[in-house]
């Protein structure tokens, strides 16, 4: 699939799908505590997905791996699970983090953005995390630039992170997203050898680094969806949808 340029009035239309997205995290973020399950997590983001007339974008995804399609409308990760948890019947604990990914579509555009949540009072290792994986996002979308490349994207997170002594996930990556929610470039979170595509106007990248305390190494579970770390230590991740612009980034998934 090639990258696809939006105009105005296609941003315009991300903007609603970007602004469903911003307040299912709002209702998460008030929900979010001690002794409530993932799964009532879950309801409570179809709710206002439904309210809004939106799609949840994930419900339903083949898996990769030749598992189920994906049975939940969020993704719910606590702790060493990095992205893809289901949701269910965990009732989250003081101490944890969760990470917590939305999708929805509204008039066939899709908004796509994941933040991590403390639950309760949090470890100074654990809120280190969570800051430095927010900050890594930051210096992420200030290189989506015109003229740049997705590389520079790539390494702006990559020093963020690794300068704070934590590590990248490799084996995901952040995307270009529109009509679908998994459009090019693919954005890693690291270097290679590749510099990737020049960045333009009008390209709509979904910047999402997922950091880990220990080894960037991860393991998919049994259920073929959740992605743990290897080590079984933290791990946070920051997403937002992105609009390149001639005024600079701009962040689609917000409340409009
Ligand atoms: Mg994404």
């Amino acid at each position: 699939r090639m990258i696809t340029i939006k105009s105005r009035r296609e941003l315009e239309s991300m903007k609603k799908a970007g602004d469903v997205v911003a307040r299912v995290h709002a209702r998460l973020g008030e929900l979010i505590a001690p002794g409530i399950t993932t799964e009532e997590l879950n309801r409570a983001a179809l709710e206002v997905m439904k309210q809004a007339g939106a799609i949840p974008s994930f419900l339903g995804v083949p898996c990769p791996y030749g598992g189920c399609d994906f049975p939940g409308v969020i993704c719910a990760s606590v702790n060493e699970v990095v992205i893809h948890g289901i949701p269910g019947a965990y009732a989250l604990q003081e101490g944890d983090i969760l990470s917590v990914d939305v999708g929805a579509i509204v008039d066939g555009w899709h908004g796509d953005a994941a933040r991590t949540y403390p639950v309760g009072r949090i470890s100074t290792e654990a809120a280190r995390l969570i800051q430095v994986t927010e900050e890594s996002f930051v210096a992420g979308m200030r290189a989506a630039v015109p003229g740049n490349r997705i590389r520079d994207i790539s390494e702006a997170v990559q020093k963020v992170v690794e300068g704070s002594g934590f590590t990248v996930v490799r084996e995901f990556v952040g995307h270009g997203i529109g009509t679908e929610m998994h459009e090019e470039p693919q954005i890693p979170n690291y270097t290679g050898r590749e510099r990737g595509p020049r960045i333009a106007e009008g390209m709509t990248l979904a910047i999402e680094p997922m950091v880990n305390v220990g080894t960037w190494r991860v393991n998919v579970l049994d259920d073929k969806w959740t992605v743990v770390t290897a080590d079984g230590k933290l791990s946070a991740h920051h997403e937002n949808t992105v609009a390149v612009t001639a005024d600079g980034p701009l962040i689609l998934t917000q409340l409009w």
